[in-house]
């Protein structure tokens, strides 16, 4: 029998090296991940099975086998999913194909005290790797469903595994763990009673222990999380199903589990993050909503179940009414899909509009993870604009923390008609622009706005309430209508304050635009200055400072 050795790819090695040494307390994890892979699998082979029911024939019921050897202090896990070939096998586990676990990798290599890695183990796990939390050596028995040679993956986790041929019986996968000697409790059945109850209750695929004395038990509930009455479901269970179904390892911010009744049927269980996925701008990611249909998985992350605004979504959607052999490629432009998009999208905005109102902090903390990728619905999502306008919050030039469009223009000042902004790196420079010391005399608040995709909607958007917004750094952003909070502010106009004669001025702006030449267009007095002696600003047709700046760094 030939053995093939083969390396690890670079950052496999670095992340089995952050397992192995990391100070990561619960162990127990570990088993989490490998009967979460084992249903994933599960589900992977129902969804193939339906167009092909050949490849599940004679072994139609799928389940996951725990068994132990508390001599040899082995612990293994076996499933009767669609299993892995000998590419599968170099591609799954011999490389980071996700990308979220790769971003990983990257800021853990970054973070250099323990403490912080500890941390981020804990946050973002690491999947099939984590086996090396507790085991010294994993064997991985495979055969892949429809296929009929099964394969040997073998590895210690220190920089090599090897691939051979190997004997199974039946399709499916194997995993077997040869426990550290601080592991061996997990060949114990209490033990793993309490960690599947625990951590993988909510698998709709039954879990069963092989018991030493020859009868098997059954340890999860194994009734697919989502079909259970809300009442019977605690918050502990609703929490493992996130971090099950989104590869995620934060908690949740919002779960909201509902059933739309109606013209079109289906179960939600739709999960808003705490945290910033590492990858949400990339755009080869995945999205983690699942489609199932009558409880039989059919796709993860179709395009076509959420905007990408709302791409951070992640949860289950069960429809009653698509019929069970769609095929991933019939699901674009589905009329029903469609359908259930937009049901899910007005769910979501309902939820968001609430939460705003209900728990400001926890809206205001969403609205700092999430924020820059819901406006992008702002030009996109061309239908739900004006509810995701109300939604948007923004820092300003009064207030110190989050505000809404809604409150800015109640705090208007009379004979104001505008909504001013300003764009730029970061609020505080912006906080420091002499651009805004007329507006500040005046009482006139003034928006920052620092994400790029601002200089996109902005433009698409163009008012709130039928008032235009109005970049301060626009020659038209004129302040003359507005009352000022104090009588003796208001002296602009009058002609004996000034310090200088308008014949004067008129000699000093001609000497600077000689001096200036044709890297300006025009040089003007202004009264939109109280303590800088001048400032750049763009035409009121012209291109908004920044956008000109974004331009020019890409060199259009
Ligand atoms: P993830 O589950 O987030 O994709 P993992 O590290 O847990 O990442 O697993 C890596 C990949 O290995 C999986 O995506 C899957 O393709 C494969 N895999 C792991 N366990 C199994 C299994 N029991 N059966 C089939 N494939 C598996
Ligand atoms: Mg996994």
């Amino acid at each position: 029998m030939t053995e093939e050795k083969m390396r690890f790819e670079a950052e496999v090695s670095r992340l089995l090296d952050i397992v192995v040494h990391s100070l990561y307390s619960n162990k127990d994890i570990f088993l989490r991940e490998l009967i979460s892979n084992a249903s994933d699998a599960c589900d992977k082979l129902r969804y193939e099975a339906i167009g092909n029911p050949e490849l599940i024939a004679g072994d139609s019921e799928f389940k996951i086998r725990l068994m132990t050897d508390n001599v040899r202090n082995v612990l293994t896990i076996i499933d009767n999913g669609i299993g892995m070939n000998k590419a599968d096998l170099v591609e799954n586990l011999g490389t980071i194909a996700n990308s979220g676990t790769a971003k990983f990798v990257e800021a853990m290599s970054q973070a250099k005290d323990a403490k912080k890695s500890v941390d981020l183990i804990g946050q973002f796990g690491v999947g099939f790797y984590s086996a090396f939390m507790v085991a010294n050596k994993v064997e991985v028995t495979t055969k892949k469903a429809g296929e009929d040679q099964a394969w040997k993956w073998t590895s210690d986790g220190k920089g090599e595994y090897t691939i051979a041929e190997a004997e199974m019986e039946g399709r499916g996968t194997q995993i077997t763990l040869h426990l550290n000697e601080d592991a061996k409790d997990f060949t114990e059945e209490y033990r793993l009673r309490h960690i599947v109850k625990t951590y993988s209750d909510h698998i709709g695929i039954p879990v069963i222990l092989m018991k030493a004395d020859g009868g098997d038990e059954t340890l999860n509930e194994a009734s697919a999380l989502w079909t259970r009455p809300k009442s019977e479901i605690t918050d502990e269970q609703y929490k493992e199903f996130y971090k099950h179904s989104s590869h995620a390892f934060d908690d949740p911010w919002k779960t909201i589990h509902y059933q739309a009744e109606g013209a079109i049927e289906y179960t939600g269980l739709l999960y808003i993050p705490t945290m910033r996925p590492f990858d949400l701008y990339d755009p080869s990611r995945k999205g983690h909503l699942k489609l199932y249909v009558r409880k039989v998985f059919i796709t993860e992350g179709a395009d076509e179940l959420l905007p990408p605004w709302l791409r951070f979504v992640s949860g289950v959607v069960d429809s009653q009414d698509l019929p069970l052999n769609v095929s991933r490629e019939m699901l674009q432009d589905h009329p029903l899909l469609t359908k259930i998009k937009n049901g899910l999208t007005k769910k979501l905005l309902s939820e968001l509009e609430s939460s705003a109102k209900k728990d400001i902090e926890g809206y205001n903390t969403f609205w700092e993870a999430f924020g820059s990728v819901v406006k992008e619905g702002l030009y996109e999502d061309y239908a739900n604009r004006d509810r995701i306008l109300k939604l948007a919050r923004f820092k300003s030039s009064k207030a110190d923390g989050w505000t809404s469009l809604e409150d800015y223009v109640n705090r208007m000042k009379e004979g104001q008609k505008a909504i001013y902004y300003i764009s730029g790196e970061d609020v505080d420079a912006l906080r420091r622009s002499p651009q805004l010391e007329g507006f500040d005399a005046k009482g006139v608040e003034v928006l920052l706005l620092t994400d790029p995709v601002d200089e996109f909607w902005m433009p698409a958007v163009g008012q709130f309430d039928e008032k235009d917004f109005k970049s301060v750094t626009r020659g038209g952003a004129d302040l003359n209508d507005v009352k000022a909070d104090d009588a003796s502010d208001d002296k602009k106009d009058d002609a004996e304050d000034k310090a200088v004669s308008d014949a004067e001025l008129d000699t000093l702006i001609a000497a600077i635009k000689i001096a200036l030449g044709t890297s300006v267009k025009d040089v003007r007095e202004s009264d939109r200055l109280t303590s800088s002696a001048c400032c750049l600003i763009a035409d009121e047709t012209d291109m908004d400072l920044r956008m000109e700046r974004l331009m020019k760094q890409h060199n259009r």
